[in-house]
């Protein structure tokens, strides 16, 4: 196996591990300029003294977030290339860390999506294979269009927020900053709300179709649902915001026992587990259809009743 494979198209990217820099014959002849290396640990500086550096800190365990360092690598990657030079991207083994970040510069520069990325990388170096969570974000980072700011994007956004949940959560605490769904700006071009709900005993409206989460009722489940699944929503506010893992929900108007909450996870009576749980119970909501639908939206169309687009039945 070569120490530094070059990853076959038009651009000069070199992919290798951390021995691949005591190369100099080899970085020579590839014409190695630009150097980034994604990873943890003291570097030897003498070895990255001919080069233009760029050190991305990271290990390689699966929720490191590398997304958030697409951008500064994408553009160092960039001008290495516009410099008329070669760049190496390294980690320790050139397998996981280094191909997430070369992969995410050809889905940026090419429009690609992450396999045809990587399978591009593999023709040059077949060894290379990002762990699962860096697959993910490869993954995230194509459904955001591979946009130059991450960090403002809405759908990175909701990442960051639930690794936060799920790092509260593994340590036995309901999570501080809680992301309030209807308080974020909307997507772009989301089709309208197809229907909300509404507390039954007052009607006050509790949620739109927008904030359903939906799931898939268990393959051959004898029951159906008995939930509505729920992102946190403001009028939850006082009651999420106590810290405890889980507790009920009052509609805010009238006052009734609308459904309940558990970070840690809910089964609905389909038998799926929805995490972190936030419901409403079927019985005591109605799903109201939202009128006034502009014509030719997708949201206009009509549905048997109980069933829905976004939600379940
Ligand atoms: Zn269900
Ligand atoms: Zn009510």
């Amino acid at each position: 196996m070569a120490l530094l494979d070059r990853i076959p198209g038009d651009d000069n990217i070199y992919i290798g591990g951390i021995f691949s820099l005591r190369r100099r014959e080899a970085l020579k002849e590839a014409n190695i300029t630009h150097v980034v290396s994604v990873l943890r640990m003291p570097l030897e500086e003498a070895l990255f003294q001919p080069y233009k550096h760029h050190v991305v800190e990271v290990d390689d365990i699966e929720d490191e977030n590398l997304l958030e360092h697409f951008e500064a690598t994408n553009k160092f990657i960039q001008d290495g290339l516009d410099a008329g030079g070669g760049v190496l991207v390294h980690c320790a083994m050139g397998k996981s860390r280094s191909a997430t970040c070369a992969a995410a510069f050809l889905m940026a520069k090419y429009h690609i999506s992450p396999y045809e990325a990587l399978g591009q990388i593999r023709r040059g170096r077949p060894m290379c294979e990002p762990n699962q969570g860096f697959m993910a974000q490869l993954e995230i980072y194509d459904k955001m269009n591979t946009p130059e700011n991450v960090a403002e994007n809405p759908i990175y956004q909701r990442w960051l927020y639930k690794k936060e949940v799920e790092l509260s959560l593994a340590s036995g605490r309901a999570p501080e900053d809680i992301r309030f769904e209807d308080e974020q700006t909307p997507k772009e071009g989301e089709d309208p709300a197809q229907f909300d709900l509404r507390c039954r005993k007052c009607r006050r409206a509790l949620a739109t179709s927008h904030f359903v989460v939906a799931h898939e009722p268990k393959s051959g489940a004898a029951t159906s649902c008995a939930h509505y699944f729920l992102d946190p929503l403001s009028w939850m506010r006082s009651e999420l915001e106590q810290g405890k893992l889980d507790g009920r929900l009052e509609c805010p108007k009238c006052k009734t026992n609308v459904g309940k909450y558990a970070w840690q996870g809910m089964q609905c009576s389909c038998g799926e587990w929805i995490v972190p749980g936030i419901s409403l119970a079927r019985g005591r909501v109605d799903e109201a259809k939202i009128r006034n639908i502009p014509a030719g939206a997708v949201g206009g169309i009509r549905l048997p009743p109980g069933a829905s687009k976004d939600g379940h039945s």
